[in-house]
């Protein structure tokens, strides 16, 4: 009796004599599903099924034993409660360790070559024969002809006459692809003595192991060492024969992150992100499964692996919002869930960052959490100076580049001192918006109600929405008219600029359009870390986690960037942004700079970003929540309606909004509703969307109207229509 994955609710099967006695809770099974087999897992065993009677059950086809079992069955309240929390089918959750690429990818075995033994006479061998098999004996384990090839200069054709006269056995060797992330190289040898501090903090967790009872959260500024802290607990947690989950935000941070932990535990780690092909994710998983990997540095998903008897969660970068799935079910969020994987499975949880959450530092303030905290910089390091430049002035001083005086003199100096610097401009592509001069037209994508993003080194026009390509404009298509101008600095018009002023300085760039091959992250982060560069300018991806200790120089382009979003988390966000990038001046013994350029040199996201202090922009922050009721004070949730007819959308949610007022009694119920209005992002590859926000003081009464709206849904949804609901939502537009 199971339920597949990736279909709304769970049913029921019948299971056959034959697997009887084998099949438990948290099994996967392969069952037919509207004529196609699919992999599912067995959530609960029945005697009898309530159904059996009316219908006919189809058998259960195949499991899959052992370790996935036992491991899947230790996590099956964990993702019920992911299911009921986050408001999706249950079988949504599975995805990542029982989706059908996982399941159906078979190990990889390649054939090695083995020498035969023997005294029996056997024929002659020429003189590179003979050479050849000298080699191949002195290998400690049979290997690949492909392996040969490259450390020997054997080649097949010598390979297989050594078989074919009898002193070579073929035989089939499974291997573990191991996605490329795990050779990076690091500075970091794992050797360390911990400061005081450092080690108060792990004393403080280790004394919780045995019987953990709320997460930790660990504020460190910085550069203080909060990944020695990491280390040091995983590697006690490990040597008493529990496991270890590292959760990291994204996949720029994974290779050195990952660096860093192989160095300090060694072998024991595996790891998880989203840019691994099918076999080296199963692969990974299966090292986890059976044990053998007890271990895993990952990206969200990593959270939910099959991992039994886990002693340690760290959420590294607690803020960051990738922790959230919001691109679809289940829209979980890591960090949150992680909490409760640790309640559930007795494991210690903790969440780490030097610009916590607003939600986390209120629930350590409050007692939910503990509170650790690193107040200063490991060592000699000092917080780097921050100078705030106001462009405003620079514009009326009649330069208009985006290139302020006093970054560009500073950025003279370091560079004739051969020092690095990292520059962030969060945006991508060369403009951010295309205006006709002469008529005012402006071009917009013809999918969504966003602009177009010129992308010069293509020569075209792109929509980061929906991926609509055109080519560049030659002429404005209302008049005619030649002035064409390119408004807006984006990452490849600041490179080009950067490139003029400073001709002799090598420049890398990282976003996501120069990342895009895999492994393309390691290799730019590799070559700016040995000193082949010598500015590294990216977008956010420059500003977390990464470690250089030659940076002595940290200038933020344009820091408004994302300041006036439509989101009660903008000014959170640049707080955070600017403190992280800020953070990565002067981690060693040099001294370091930050500038940060803006416009709006007031507002607090920048004022207390640079005076590196979060307690003053906590305190700031907390007022306005509680004032609007926004979190951390209250449960929110986003409903959205999105399909090809605008009205439908519309209505369906104007439908749903007045169903929440009928349960709850308008404003004065358990239940606020804003909206519901057109979304931000109000047209998506053709596709319009409606979205309205919930709030609540409990999450109890909100959790049931969010039912009753997926009910509605179910029911009444126009054809078309799309209805999502977000819980706790990270994604304003
Ligand atoms: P955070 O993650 O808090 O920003 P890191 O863990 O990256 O800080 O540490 C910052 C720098 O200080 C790194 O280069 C790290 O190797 C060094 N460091 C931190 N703690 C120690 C220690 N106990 N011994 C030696 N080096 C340390
Ligand atoms: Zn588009």
């Amino acid at each position: 009796m199971a339920f597949p994955v990736a279909i709304p609710g769970v049913y029921d099967y019948e299971i056959p004599d034959k697997f009887i006695d084998r099949i438990t809770p948290g099994q996967p099974v392969l069952v037919e599903v509207k004529r196609s087999r699919i992999w599912g897992v067995a959530v609960e065993i029945k005697a009898e099924s309530a159904v059996a009677g009316k219908i006919k059950l189809k058998e259960i086809i195949d499991i899959k034993e052992g370790h996935w079992a036992d491991s899947n069955r230790s996590l099956l309240k964990l993702y019920e409660w992911i299911a009921r929390y986050y408001q999706c089918p249950v079988g949504r959750v599975f995805r990542p360790v029982a989706g059908k690429a996982v399941i159906n990818k078979k190990a990889k075995t390649v054939t090695v070559y083995r020498c035969i033994d023997t005294d029996g006479a056997r024929p002659v061998l020429k003189d590179n024969q003979r050479a050849a098999l000298e080699k191949i004996r002195g290998c400690p384990e049979p290997l690949s002809a492909a392996l040969l090839g490259t450390r020997f200069g054997i080649a097949a054709s010598i390979l297989a006459s050594l078989c074919k006269k009898g002193y070579l056995s073929k035989e089939m060797k499974t291997v573990f692809r191991d996605a490329d992330e795990l050779s990076y190289s690091s500075a970091d040898d794992g050797k360390v003595t911990l400061s005081p501090g450092q080690l108060d903090c792990v004393e403080r967790v280790a004394a919780s192991l045995s019987a953990p009872d709320k997460p930790f959260l660990l504020y460190g500024v910085t550069g203080s060492g909060k990944t020695h802290v990491y280390t040091e607990l995983a590697k006690r947690v490990l040597s008493a024969g529990r496991g270890v989950i590292i959760l990291v935000p994204e996949i720029s941070l994974t290779p050195q992150t990952i660096s860093r932990f192989r160095a300090a535990i060694g072998d024991a780690v595996t790891v998880i992100h989203s840019r691994m092909s099918d076999g080296e994710r199963r692969d990974s998983l299966q090292e986890i499964v059976a044990g053998r990997r007890r271990a895993v540095v990952g990206v969200r998903s990593a959270l939910l692996c099959p991992m039994d008897d886990v002693g340690l969660i760290v959420v590294d970068e607690e803020h960051d919002g990738s922790y959230k799935q919001s691109d679809t079910d289940p829209r979980y969020n890591a960090r949150d869930a992680a909490a409760m994987r640790g309640r559930l499975q007795g494991a210690a949880v903790v969440l780490g960052s030097a610009t916590p959450s607003l939600e986390s530092y209120y629930n350590a303030l409050t007692g939910k959490y503990n509170l650790l905290t690193l107040n200063d910089r490991f060592g000699t390091a000092r917080l780097p100076a921050v100078k705030i430049v106001d462009m405003t002035v620079e514009h009326k001083e009649k330069n208009w580049t985006a290139l302020s005086r006093y970054l560009a003199s500073r950025l003279d100096e370091e560079l004739s001192l051969r020092r690095q610097a990292i520059l962030l401009l969060n945006r991508r592509g060369f403009s951010t918006s295309l205006l006709c001069k002469e008529c005012g037209y402006s071009h917009t994508c013809p999918n969504c109600s966003v602009n177009l993003r010129y992308h010069k080194a293509d020569t075209v026009l792109k929509c980061h929405l929906c991926g609509h390509e055109e080519a560049a404009l030659a002429s404005c298509p209302k008049c005619g008219g030649l002035k064409i101008k390119y408004k807006g600095t984006g990452i490849q018009k600041a490179e080009e600029m950067i490139k003029e002023r400073f001709p002799s300085a090598r420049i890398l760039r990282m976003d996501q359009d120069t990342t895009r091959r895999k492994g393309s992250h390691a290799a730019i982060l590799d070559t700016f870390a040995n000193g082949g560069a010598d500015i590294l300018l990216g977008t956010q991806m420059v500003a977390k986690g990464l470690n250089f200790p030659n940076v002595t120089l940290v200038g933020v382009l344009h820091a408004d960037t994302g300041l006036h979003f439509p989101d009660f988390r903008a000014s959170e966000r640049t707080f955070q942004l600017l403190t992280q990038v800020a953070g990565r001046a002067g981690r060693a013994e040099l001294t370091g700079e930050v500038v940060i350029q803006t416009y709006c040199p007031g507002a607090p996201a920048v004022r207390f970003a640079a005076e590196h202090d979060y307690l003053s922009f906590y305190e700031h922050e907390i007022k306005h929540r509680k004032e609007l009721s926004y979190p951390p004070f209250g449960k929110m949730a986003r409903v959205i309606a999105e399909g090809p007819d605008e009205a439908a959308a519309a209505g369906f949610l104007k439908k749903a909004a007045k169903m929440v007022i009928n349960i709850n009694g308008a404003d004065t119920g358990m239940i606020k509703i804003l909206g519901p209005t057109v979304a931000v992002l109000a047209r998506v590859d053709n596709v319009y969307r409606y979205s309205m926000i919930l709030k609540s003081n409990s999450p109890v009464p909100l959790g049931d109207a969010l039912l009753e709206i997926r009910k509605l849904a179910a029911a009444e949804l126009p054809t078309g229509c799309k209805c999502v609901v977000d819980v706790d939502p990270q994604n304003m537009l």
